[in-house]
């Protein structure tokens, strides 16, 4: 019925489909309550150093072989900073410092996040290797970007690559 789940988080029945708050949503008969299923949320980083952006090779579908920024969803109880500081880790192998938010995007492609939250970051420690789901990790310059993949990296670097994103 949902893309996300068919029975209920609590009692385990079967949800129905129930008109509550102004829309149809998963229901649970036997609870008597609706079910709120919530937005995905993913974390993308840009760091840029020498003129140059770190990207990564997709090792896995959607967008494998493609190149990207370090991406990764935010786990339940963690804030989106630790979030990003962690994934740019696995991905890359690099420590990194937060600077700012870059932008906040809904989903618009075959992402897997329903909300993407991008921060700039700066690398503090380590040499770039691929770990995770990144098969490669490499920096680019302006000139030389790979064929990208996901809508907020492809943004984020194309707005770079003009001079127009503001790190
Ligand atoms: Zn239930």
């Amino acid at each position: 019925m949902t893309r996300i789940a068919n029975f209920c988080p609590v009692c385990g029945r079967r949800l129905i489909s129930m008109h509550v708050s102004g829309r149809s949503r998963p229901y649970c008969a036997s609870c008597e309550l609706p079910v709120y299923f919530d937005p995905k949320v993913a974390v993308v980083v840009f760091i840029e150093r020498d003129g140059r952006v770190l990207l990564i090779q997709r090792a896995v579908d959607p967008g494998k072989e493609k190149w990207a920024l370090p991406a990764g969803f935010v786990d339940h109880d963690e804030a989106p900073e630790d979030a990003a500081r962690r994934e740019t880790w696995e991905e890359t192998h690099l420590r990194v410092r937060i600077n700012r938010l870059l932008a906040v995007y809904p989903k618009r492609d075959h992402g897997l996040a329903d909300i993407i939250i991008a921060y700039s970051a700066e690398v503090i420690d380590g040499e770039a290797r691929a770990g995770d789901d990144a098969a490669d990790v490499g920096w680019f310059a302006r000139e030389q970007l790979p064929p990208l993949v996901f809508y907020p990296s492809i943004t984020l670097t194309g707005l770079w690559a003009k001079g127009e994103l503001d790190l």
